[in-house]
């Protein structure tokens, strides 16, 4: 995974909520009058997406209301499965359908909930409240969206292109692992969390890994350099090669494989390539209806959006002007937002969330500084892996990344930050 998603290109707008183009609000409308669908006064809740954000949100509503009508609209399957597996499920030996947790029609059951799958929104009427589906529409009470993020384009194109793959959803991850050849080689772009933790998958798996990498080092803008290398010294172990302070310029055909050509002119050839360079949250939909987006949609804490009865959460949500692209913050915002559409408006709070990296090479528990945080790293190594303490001009801890053995000491730092470091540093015990 990455570390945060990457600012959106398009800049922050200030735009109005509106309707449907003229003429067409009215014409779906009479449609739905005509096949006695959703638009009775008796509006769902509806939740647009059947990721961890989405179906969190419904399963945290469900503890607090059973009765209120909810409609989950999703663009994929709508089986239920645990987005972080993606990175981890290749060294298990586990396909994509042994990574869903519940089947959709189960989920339906058991949260009472109209779901439907493989259903694209397209349009969003904040006025008339109602969302466009491909083959109709929906009126709603509320509105929840819960779009997730997308892979940033890679910008190779050509020949050769069509061998470049992202892993952002189960199916992606099906086409991927059917892609993959047996002990053959990948070329990964990008070596932030999703990078390092398929180098370690795949590299665990039998493939031979080539990762390219702008930073000095792997995770570079969460963890400070010795942590870094450590990391990178771990997974060269493992058989990874890295080409730090290098991007991908160009693709070519090589045989059945791919040649890559990188900034410096030097070649890196690989069967496929994997493309892990980051993730921006899911804007244009709420743009196009006139919502306020700028890195994500923009909410308040209560995740309000700016247009009355929409909300969002997840990678797609900017919540006080931050994007949390990670699942212990969607799990706070979900617990919110289900209180404020039960009736008892909640604003988010977020403990302290260290993010865990699933590199079994050189496990990491990190919890990065608040962008622009004063102070710096001090990194000690012991026997058993590195602690660093990201401490601010007055010794107080900020942050921290944790490798190896001293990863399990995550709890007690989380415990201590905002305190001395004397009371902070402990080393793990012994295996
Ligand atoms: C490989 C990988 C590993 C990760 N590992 C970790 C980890 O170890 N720890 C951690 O904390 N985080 C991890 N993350 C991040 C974490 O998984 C995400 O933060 C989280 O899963 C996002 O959930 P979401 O519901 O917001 O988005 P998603 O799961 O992307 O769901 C978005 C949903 O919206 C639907 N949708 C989008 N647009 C439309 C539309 N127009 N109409 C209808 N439906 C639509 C999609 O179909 C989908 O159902 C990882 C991410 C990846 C990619």
């Amino acid at each position: 995974m990455q570390p945060a998603l990457t600012p959106s290109l398009s800049p922050a707008s200030q735009p109005s909520p509106r309707p449907l183009p003229e003429g067409e609000g009215d014409k779906a409308e009479k449609d739905l009058t005509e096949s006695g669908q959703t638009l009775s006064p008796n509006r769902p809740i509806v939740i647009i997406g059947s990721g961890l954000a989405g179906y969190t949100v419904l399963r945290e509503f469900r503890k607090r209301d059973q009765a209120t009508p909810v409609t989950l609209i999703c663009a994929d399957d709508g089986h239920f499965y645990s987005k972080p597996n993606l990175s981890n499920a290749l060294a298990a030996g586990k396909g994509a359908e042994q990574l869903v947790n519940t089947p959709r029609e189960k989920m339906a059951s058991d949260l009472k909930a109209e779901i439907l799958a493989n259903t694209r929104v397209t349009a969003i009427d904040t006025v008339g409240k109602k969302v466009r589906r491909g083959d109709g529409e929906t009126g709603y009470s509320k509105l929840v969206l819960a779009l997730g993020a997308d892979a940033i384009p890679h910008g190779l194109t050509g020949p050769g292109s069509e061998k470049v793959f992202a892993v952002n959803d189960l199916q992606d991850y099906a086409t991927f692992r059917a892609a993959l050849k047996p002990g053959g080689k990948v070329a990964i772009l990008g070596g932030g969390l999703i990078g390092s933790e398929f180098a370690n998958d795949l590299a665990a798996s039998g493939h031979k890994v080539e990762v390219v990498h702008l930073g000095p080092w792997p995770l570079e803008r969460l963890i400070p350099e010795q942590v870094g290398r450590a990391l990178a010294d771990a997974l060269a172990e493992k058989g990874v090669a890295w080409h730090f302070g290098r991007t991908a310029k160009a693709i070519e055909p090589v045989g059945e494989g791919i040649g890559l050509t990188l900034d410096d002119g030097s070649r890196v050839e690989a069967d496929i390539v994997l493309s892990a360079i980051g993730l921006r949250s899911r804007t244009q939909l709420a743009a196009s209806a006139g919502l306020q987006v700028n890195r994500g949609i923009v909410v308040d804490k209560t995740l309000q959006a700016s247009a009355a009865d929409v909300y969002a959460a997840g990678d797609c949500a900017e919540v006080g002007g931050q994007v949390l692209p990670y699942v212990l913050p969607l799990m706070q915002q979900a617990r919110a937002l289900a209180a404020t559409l039960a009736g008892e408006t909640t604003e988010v709070r977020y403990p302290v969330m260290p993010v865990v990296v699933k590199t079994p090479a050189l496990p990491l528990a990190v919890l990065p500084p608040a962008p622009g945080a004063e102070g710096g790293w001090q990194v000690e190594c012991f026997d058993d892996g590195i602690c660093a303490l990201h401490l601010d001009n007055g010794r107080l801890l900020q942050g921290f990344a944790l490798a190896g053995r001293q990863a399990t000491q995550r709890a007690q730092y989380a415990a201590k930050v905002g305190q001395a470091v004397s009371q902070a540093r402990t080393p793990a015990p012994q295996a």
